[in-house]
């Protein structure tokens, strides 16, 4: 019943348990999961443990943390991972301008640019991460009138996704929303139509309330959906039942 639409199943931190810890997803009613790559070889491994699982999707792309291996071979590597079967989106690409020893602004916008080509190129939709970037990363997606997207793990203003949700893309919230601080969530989920929201647990990072600090894995996914459900005024079944929906259709999935 629920679409976890970003968990990083790839990330080292699953590598004592990953099998296990998928094989008990579908006891925690957890129907769907989209692994987004960060790298050349992150996104070679999700490739890989889509085609060994039948709910789990991938995206292939470089994140802007990893921006300075950004060369003419690695796109060529992403390119051809997007062509894999089970891979759905260009992802996860943009901007991070929090870190200070990050690449420099102008490197993560070459390696964005490209990568936003090479969705319109191949007609598929990417998965965004701004952090700390929000006038940059929208100057980015306005470039690219005919590429739609989704603005992961959503931490920008009311305005500005008011502005992304009329470029056509859609918005999607991690475990941040049921934080004690997360003031600007219930005024912000409320106001995304219901066709253009989605949940997330960004896994193995963000763990919702109660399970904060710890390592996430989409069986929390519940309490993200239940957050979202208590701000967007429905019940939770609800809550799962669109953003499934929405997930499926974002991502071109039919069934499974
Ligand atoms: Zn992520």
């Amino acid at each position: 019943m629920y679409f976890d639409t970003h968990a990083h199943y790839d990330d080292p931190q699953f590598d004592a348990d990953r099998e296990e810890v998928l094989a008990a997803l579908a006891d925690a009613g957890v129907e769907l999961v989209v692994d987004p790559g960060s790298d050349v070889r992150s996104s070679r491994l999700a490739a890989e443990i889509a085609e060994k699982h039948g709910f789990v999707y991938a995206a292939a792309g470089i994140h802007p943390e990893s921006a300075a291996e950004f060369t003419p071979d690695a796109l060529a590597e992403i390119k051809a991972l997007c062509r894999g079967g089970k891979v759905v989106a260009v992802g996860e690409i943009g901007l991070d301008y929090h870190y200070e020893d990050a690449a420099p602004r102008e490197v993560q916008q070459k390696a964005l640019y490209a990568q936003l080509e090479l969705a319109g190129e191949l007609g598929l939709p990417v998965i965004f991460h701004d952090r700390e970037a929000h006038e940059d990363s929208l100057r980015a997606v306005r470039a690219f009138p005919g590429v739609k997207g989704v603005f992961h793990c959503y931490s920008g203003s009311l305005e500005t996704a008011r502005e992304l949700l009329a470029l056509g893309w859609h918005i999607s919230f991690t475990g941040s929303i049921t934080f004690k601080n997360a003031r600007k969530a219930p005024e912000i989920v409320a106001a995304i139509p219901r066709e253009r929201i989605m949940i997330e647990t960004d896994s193995p990072y963000m763990a919702p309330t109660p399970f904060r600090g710890r390592r996430n894995d989409s069986s929390y996914i519940k309490y993200i959906c239940e957050a979202a459900a208590r701000f967007m005024g429905v019940s939770e079944a609800e809550a799962a039942k669109i953003t499934l929906e929405n997930g499926k259709r974002f991502y071109g999935i039919e069934k499974i």
